[in-house]
């Protein structure tokens, strides 16, 4: 168990980011999140990560909006402390053929995907500079490392977060922070219930876990990544996709 420590995830009133704050609650980090736009499902999150017996701060903040991020992380230091640790999870898909794809639909997924990733790590890396401390885990996706038909934009935005993991993690290495990516494969949540049953059959079949996975076998790699217990490793982007892409 850590003790007086501040972590912030991005995206969490459902799914992946949820799964994330709560088990970083289990391992007594305070918690600030943010989610887009349903404050009672965050409501939800923030009881349950109280009972875990620590503290919560949340709100609605989008992260593309570099200006509501600053706001965001200096309310949630102000409530808090120091934050030590930073996961950007928060992301969204908008699928398309490129050539029918709306460019407001490129520029949303890049800026939510890549964008948020850059202005929250940003107000992050300021303060774990100046105390020579901090980790930053970025949930990126296998889509980031093979590509994939339909998903030009999410690919590429996720591919982005895999570049900017590793740069970011040369450039405060020397300071002692480390900056990791996992990569899910398909995963259980709101995301890919929307895939229709032909689609998620075929690529069950196509995992050799022949399942999708849980947003536990998520969140209990980014608690490895983000404790001591991972000290030495930085700059990795990690797969938990049930072997996909082997
Ligand atoms: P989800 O749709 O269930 O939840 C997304 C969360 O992000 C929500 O809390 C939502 O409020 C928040 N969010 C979305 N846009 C936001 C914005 N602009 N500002 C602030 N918050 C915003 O999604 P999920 O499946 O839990 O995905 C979480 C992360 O995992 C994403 O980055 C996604 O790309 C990645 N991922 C998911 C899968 C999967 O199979 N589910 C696979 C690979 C990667």
């Amino acid at each position: 168990m850590v003790e007086n420590r501040v972590a912030v995830v991005t995206g969490a009133s459902r799914g992946i980011g949820r799964a994330i704050a709560l088990r970083l609650a289990e391992d007594g980090y305070d918690i600030a999140f943010c989610y887009r736009s349903n404050a009672e499902e965050a409501r939800v999150v923030a009881e349950a990560i109280e009972k875990a017996g620590v503290r919560c701060y949340q709100a609605a903040c989008d992260v593309a909006d570099a200006d509501a991020v600053e706001s965001f992380v200096k309310a949630a230091q102000d409530a808090l402390g120091p934050v030590d640790v930073l996961v950007n999870s928060a992301g969204i898909v908008r699928d398309n053929p490129l050539v029918i794809m709306p460019v407001e639909d490129w520029n949303a997924v890049v800026a939510t995907n890549l964008g948020g990733t850059f202005n929250f790590s940003r107000c992050a890396a300021f303060g774990f500079m100046k105390r020579k401390a901090g980790v930053i885990v970025n949930v990126s996706s296998v889509a980031g490392v093979y590509g994939n038909a339909t998903q030009t934009n999410y690919s590429a935005s996720k591919a982005g977060v895999n570049m900017l993991t590793k740069s970011l993690s040369r450039e405060l290495g020397p300071y002692g922070i480390r900056v990791n990516a996992v990569a899910p494969g398909f995963i259980e949540t709101d995301m890919t219930d929307r895939l229709p049953e032909k689609a998620r059959k075929s690529a069950s079949g196509m995992i050799p876990m022949r399942r999708f996975g849980d947003v536990e076998d998520v969140a209990e790699l980014v608690s490895f990544l983000v404790s001591q217990k991972a000290s030495y490793i930085t700059g990795q982007v990690i797969q938990v996709d049930g072997g996909i892409s082997l």
